[in-house]
């Protein structure tokens, strides 16, 4: 039987609630499959340690993670600590320490959960928005000249490598090649950012000669948002920069009926580190602690892990399990119900338990 070693970072807001959800229906799969076992480590890190200590993390704290076969990550950001520090200080150090490069973003309009989209149901709407995880407009360069002055000066720059982009290109091809659809769009702005826009669309005519199988088109971003909403069909794989996908998935998942049901997996396709898998939403200050947080996305980025580490069969059950419970009306307020985060945390155990998942 395989043990994987989970690393659980709850952090922040409701993160520590949906991520003990998370945990909860990781071990009932693990008990009705009995094909593997998980060994969790919890780790305090996040606003709570920064504000005690001056460090969300420890100085090693990336290597204390290393040897984990995948992180757990609930979310961080609190209403006292400025959200660049949150930011900077726990997620993005894991991200770019451990090379997780694609951060992959399932969407789809789950059973019995309705999307703000008049005329859209469940089925019409299946994608996955391939976001560049390790450099572009978040690359941290730039600076501030002139603080507080008349004359300041700020520069942000991003910064896109032939090697960075064409191994996400890579990534997003081959995702979109093992779809039913075999279909990506490639999301630029290579009219009005003429250098680091222009070299990803040349890289992805290069990199599409590999894949001839898949049918793929280009789109700037701001008609991606008029497209996503408009002609939710047309689209199945969907490649973008770090700052454009981080938008269209936020969009995606109000598209999908809540933030509450998006999730995400930063992946190291190589596999050198561990990856990390959590929620795309963030510390919901507003909801914290009432108990209401929707779990549904840290089960089905739990579902993730599953596939990741090798446990497929575990992935779909759970990912049926979580359908049914939707299916079936019970949901937090956020989709339109009135359960509670652990009447939907028992009702998916206890699906994940019956005989028919
Ligand atoms: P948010 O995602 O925390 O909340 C946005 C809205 O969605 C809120 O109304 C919230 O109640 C609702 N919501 C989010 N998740 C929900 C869930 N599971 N169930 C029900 N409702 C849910 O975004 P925000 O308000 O912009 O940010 C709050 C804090 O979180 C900030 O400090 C921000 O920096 C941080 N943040 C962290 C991450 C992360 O850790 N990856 C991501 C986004 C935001
Ligand atoms: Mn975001």
């Amino acid at each position: 039987m395989n043990t994987y070693k989970i690393a659980a970072i709850p952090a922040d807001g409701i993160g520590p609630e949906v991520i003990a959800a998370g945990l909860q229906a990781l071990e009932a799969l693990a008990r009705r499959d009995g094909g593997f076992a998980l060994d969790v480590t919890h780790f305090d890190w996040g606003s709570e340690r920064y504000k005690q200590t001056g460090a969300l993390m420890p100085e090693d704290g990336a290597q204390q993670l290393r040897d984990f076969d995948a992180i757990f990550f609930g979310a961080v950001g609190a209403p006292d600590v400025p959200d660049h520090i949150t930011l900077w200080g726990l997620r993005l150090p894991i991200c770019q320490g451990f090379d997780q490069y694609a951060n992959v973003r399932p969407t789809k309009i789950l059973p019995g959960i309705t999307s703000p989209l008049a005329n859209v149901k469940t089925g019409d709407l299946d994608w996955v928005i391939v976001r560049e995880n390790s450099e572009g407009e978040y690359s941290g360069i730039g600076g501030r000249a002139h603080k507080g002055m008349p004359e300041e000066v700020a520069t942000e720059v991003s910064i896109f490598t032939r090697v960075g982009v064409l191994r996400i290109m890579r990534y997003a091809f081959q995702l979109a090649q093992s779809r039913p659809r075999k279909l990506l769009t490639v999301v630029t702005k290579s009219n009005a950012q003429r250098y680091g826009m222009v070299m990803w669309d040349e890289i992805a005519a290069e990199v599409s000669k590999e894949f001839p199988d898949v049918t793929w088109d280009k789109v700037l971003v701001d008609a991606m948002t008029v497209r996503m909403v408009k002609d939710p069909q047309s689209l199945d794989t969907i490649v973008a920069t770090n700052l454009h996908a981080d938008i269209l998935s936020d969009l995606a998942g109000a598209l999908a009926g809540s933030l509450g049901v998006a999730p995400t997996g930063n992946i190291d396709p190589e596999r050198r580190f561990p990856s990390m898998f959590e929620p795309i939403h963030g510390s919901a200050f507003d909801i914290t602690g009432k108990g209401i947080a929707n779990p549904v996305a840290t089960f089905w980025t739990a579902a993730q892990m599953l596939d990741h580490l090798g446990e497929t069969a575990a992935a779909t059950r759970l990912m049926r399990a979580v359908e049914k419970v939707c299916a079936e009306g019970t949901l937090t307020p956020d989709v339109g119900g009135s359960a509670t985060t652990q009447q939907v945390t028992d009702a998916v155990c206890d699906a994940i338990r019956g005989e028919n998942i």
